[in-house]
C-alpha cells in the first residue's frame, strides 16, 4: 500500500494512493497515518479495505509528511563509505546515530527555508524506515518484522551549525523545514529488497547524488536491530539511513543551497519530492 497524508499543514487527513492512480480518503477509517495504525495488525486492517469503496479525493492536493505524530526522528551518519570519504571522515565500526528534531518535519514538496544567518545549507537524499511494531533489543533476523515501510527523506543539513557550532550534529540537522518526508509511506511488502533501490537528488536539474542503497555500510535490518539495543523503537518512529555521495559539502569548492534553488529527489518505488528554497525572512533584503 501507498499511504499518505494530504491537506493543509497541521490539518492533514490520512489517505491511500489506489492502484488506479486515484487518491482515496482514509479519514473515515482512521484518524492519521500514525502510531498503532502502522503495526502489523493496523496495516492488515487497512489492507482488507476495498480502496474503490473509499471516497475519492478530487483535484490538486498538498501532501503532508507521510507519517504523523513521529515520536523519534533518528538519523544515521556516514552510512555510505563513499559519502564518508567525501566528508573527510572514516567509516566507523558501528553506526553513527544522531537525532533530528521532529519540528523539522514537513511535506515532501513544501518550501525549504534557509536558516537565519546560514551560509552552508546542504542536501542529503535518504531512505527512511518507518517502524511498525515496537522493537526493543531485537535480533537482526527479526528486525524487518518491525518495519512498517519506507519513505523518501531529505536530511537537510547546515554544515556550519553541524560541524563548527560545538557539540553534536543535532544543531545542524534540526532547523525548521529540514525534514521533508514522503510523498508516500510504501509498505514493506511492496519493497522486497530495500538494499537494491536507486536513489538520486538534483539541484536546479543538475544531478548531484546518483546512488543505490546496495552500497550502504549497515543494512536496514542491522540498523533497526542495532538502534533497538539502545532505545525502544515505537510505531511511527522514523530512521533516516544515511546519504550516498554527492552532497554540497563534498564538492570542490563546496556548493550550498541559495534562495531560488529547486531540489528534486527520489528513490525507486517510493516516489519523489520537490522543494523550492527561500531565504529566512530576517535575511531577505528590505523591500
Ligand atoms: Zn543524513
Amino acid at each position: 500500500m501507498k499511504l499518505l497524508r494530504y491537506g493543509e499543514p497541521g490539518h492533514e487527513r490520512p489517505g491511500l494512493l489506489h492502484e488506479d492512480g486515484t487518491l482515496r480518503d482514509l479519514g473515515v477509517v482512521i484518524d492519521d497515518i500514525a502510531g498503532e495504525h502502522l503495526t502489523r495488525a493496523g496495516l492488515e486492517r487497512l489492507r482488507r479495505l476495498d480502496p474503490a469503496a473509499l471516497p475519492k479525493v478530487a483535484g490538486e492536493v498538498r501532501y503532508g509528511a507521510a507519517v504523523g505524530r513521529v515520536g523519534k526522528f533518528i538519523c544515521v551518519g556516514l552510512n555510505y563509505a563513499d559519502h564518508a570519504a567525501e566528508s573527510g571522515m572514516t567509516v566507523p565500526d558501528m553506526p553513527v546515530l544522531f537525532m533530528k528534531a521532529t519540528t523539522a518535519i514537513m511535506g515532501p514538496d513544501d518550501t525549504v527555508v534557509i536558516p537565519r544567518g546560514s551560509r552552508k545549507t546542504d542536501w542529503e537524499v535518504e531512505l527512511g524506515v518507518v517502524i511498525g511494531d515496537l522493537a526493543r533489543d531485537v535480533a537482526e533476523d527479526e528486525a524487518m518484522a518491525h518495519v512498517a515501510g519506507y519513505v523518501v527523506i531529505n536530511d537537510l543539513s547546515e554544515r556550519e551549525f553541524q560541524l563548527e557550532h560545538c557539540g553534536q550534529w543535532v544543531k545542524g540537522k534540526s532547523c525548521d523545514t529540514f525534514g521533508p518526508i514522503g510523498p508516500w509511506l510504501v509498505t514493506r511488502d511492496e519493497i522486497p529488497d530495500p538494499q537494491a533501490l536507486s536513489i538520486w537528488l538534483e539541484v536546479n536539474g543538475h544531478r548531484h547524488q546518483d546512488g543505490n542503497t546496495r552500497t550502504m555500510v549497515h543494512t536496514v535490518a542491522h540498523l533497526v536491530s542495532h538502534i533497538s539495543r539502545y532505545m525502544t523503537l515505537m510505531p511511527g518512529d522514523v530512521i533516516s539511513t544515511g546519504t550516498p555521495p554527492g552532497v554540497g559539502l563534498g564538492m570542490d569548492p563546496p556548493q550550498y543551497l541559495k534562495p531560488g534553488d529547486v531540489i528534486e529527489l527520489g528513490i525507486e518505488g517510493l516516489g519523489r519530492q520537490r522543494q523550492r528554497v527561500v531565504a529566512h525572512e530576517r535575511d531577505r533584503p528590505a523591500p
